[in-house]
């Protein structure tokens, strides 16, 4: 098996970025959600939580979906990150 792949798919970087974020920001929401709350409070967190979702799974979607038609699932990710 090959490891090295010289190609890079920025439009991967940029989705896999996309989904990652949503998808911490669902688990905060989700952790804020479940602190004990008075019942507004509670009712908004909730609201957020369930929206954060959706997001993060939109995000995964647009993910799949692009990896799914352009093939460039063996590419590496974060690579445009500076090092050092
Ligand atoms: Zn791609």
């Amino acid at each position: 098996m090959r490891f090295a792949i010289k190609s890079r798919c920025q439009i991967r970087a940029e989705l896999a970025g996309s989904y990652a974020t949503a998808a911490r920001l669902y688990a905060e929401a989700v952790a804020n959600s479940t602190q004990v709350l008075d019942e507004k409070k509670y009712q908004d967190l909730c609201m957020e939580a369930r929206e954060a979702k959706q997001r993060a799974e939109a995000a995964g979607l647009r993910f799949e979906e692009h990896v799914a038609s352009h093939k460039c699932h063996g590419e590496p990710v974060g690579d445009h990150v500076p090092r050092g």
